[in-house]
């Protein structure tokens, strides 16, 4: 543990010293928000954490409806032009990036946030680490200096040149990698077509993060047999901070590295309503920032769809832990029933070799609200003949597993795109 006295702090201690940073954090809101000063009025007197479900949630939409070119931040922005060191780019889904700035002290708290989510990996002092995000104008470029913070000789890669990041592997021999789960697969396969030994290489430990897919079991499994690793996830969110949180070596769901920094919360994502962060509830993640100077968000509606664990964990850090299940955004309703497409991954990934582990999801109305059958391409391992039987099985295991019917059309091996960043599962 990097922190030992604060991972591992008895979380009802933790929420006591949650509370007092969030009653600073409204006060200095109501000071300083236009944008929460108008929203929560005397909503603010609601009192501390324990009340928080009765404020109102914050969506990205809201706070780009305020930005104008005098205030290109949008109207949550907090801090003085010459308290900022440093200004981020989302990219957002639709239209134009919103931009997300820093304190000096926002931007500390982030790497110290990502620093433990990292090191629960298992990461230690001396080792090396290469990553591949071509970080550029993005949050994630903070995460970079968290392997600084850790203590690891860092070798910086973009993705884009998959030859020069296999020699760097083969010279360097870095023990672990990082990666989002759609280049670590692609590296799997491309080793595959060039008999390049990546599970015989010195990495040990494959960090992924950036998209859901790390914590789905049988892609989970892949990916290891891969690259003769093991693989831990990582999650955050450009708008609140990166890699909030962090796997250990347990493999049982991501721990609040930002802790103290970030306080969690769980909505029904049609109703909005507040769900208990208990053991097994399943919902939207909502998160607020608890020390934040720049632009603090307030119950900010991350489209993150997580499942909650609550239970001891064995590493001894304290808390909640999640499991991104898939986005909010990508989600369909099919006679009713919610689907995600990562969710169809993980269910398909279950047929290990006979398939590739590629899917992709092609609802045929527009909008989330679907008729059956859904359609999905599934795609066939190597060299694998399409079997009738096979997409029988696959549309009987869908249905059973999770409620929904679908028609399934195999594909040959390949012709699903692949990508070095993000994978695509859902095209309309
Ligand atoms: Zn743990």
């Amino acid at each position: 543990m990097l922190e030992p006295e604060v991972e591992a702090r008895p979380w009802e201690e933790q929420l006591a010293l949650d509370d007092a940073s969030y009653r600073e954090q409204l006060a200095y809101l109501l000071e300083r928000s236009p944008f929460y000063r108008e929203r929560l009025g005397s909503a603010a007197k609601a009192g501390g954490l324990a009340e928080i479900a009765r404020l109102p949630l914050t969506d990205k939409g809201e706070l780009r409806a305020t930005c104008t070119p005098e205030n290109p931040v949008g109207a949550h922005l907090c801090a003085a032009p010459s308290e900022i060191v440093r200004i981020y780019s989302t990219s957002g889904t639709t239209g134009a990036p919103s931009y997300v700035p820093l304190t000096a002290g926002d931007l500390d708290n982030w790497v110290t946030g990502s620093a433990r989510s990292y090191a629960a990996s298992g990461v230690a002092v001396g080792q090396r680490v290469v990553t591949t995000y071509n970080a550029g104008p993005f949050a994630a470029g903070a995460a970079l200096a968290a392997f600084d913070r850790i203590g690891l000789c860092h070798i910086p890669f973009g993705t884009g040149n998959t030859e020069r990041l296999a020699a760097a592997i083969e010279l360097l021999r870095p023990e672990a990698a990082v990666l989002t789960p759609s280049y670590a697969a692609h590296l799997v396969e491309w080793a595959a077509e060039r008999d390049f030994d990546l599970a015989g290489s010195s990495v040990v430990r494959v960090l992924v993060a950036g998209e859901p897919g790390g914590g789905e079991p049988a892609f989970r499994a892949k990916l290891e047999a891969g690259w003769g690793a093991r693989v831990t996830e990582a999650m955050g969110v450009g708008d609140i901070g990166v890699s909030l949180w962090g796997e250990c070596e347990e493999q049982d769901g991501m721990h609040l590295g930002a802790r103290g920094f970030v306080h969690a919360e769980l909505i029904d994502p049609a109703t909005g309503a507040a769900v208990e962060l208990a053991d097994g509830a399943t919902g939207e993640l909502v998160l607020t920032h608890l020390r934040h100077r720049a632009a603090p968000l307030l119950r900010f509606r991350t489209r993150d769809h997580v499942s909650v664990r609550t239970g001891p964990c064995p590493c001894g850090r304290t808390g909640p832990r999640v499991r991104c299940v898939g986005r909010t955004d990508d989600m369909l309703i099919v006679r009713g029933v919610n689907v995600f497409p990562s969710a169809v991954r993980e269910v398909v990934g279950a047929f290990g070799a006979a398939v590739s582990g590629n899917i992709l999801v092609r609802p045929q109305a527009a909008g989330v609200k679907q008729e059956p059958p859904l359609p999905v391409r599934v795609e066939l391992a190597r060299g694998a003949d399409a079997d009738p039987a096979l997409a029988e099985a696959i549309r009987e295991r869908l249905r059973n597993v999770l409620v929904v019917q679908t028609s399934v059309e195999l594909v040959p091996f390949g012709s699903l795109q692949r990508s070095e960043y993000k994978s695509k599962l859902v095209e309309h």
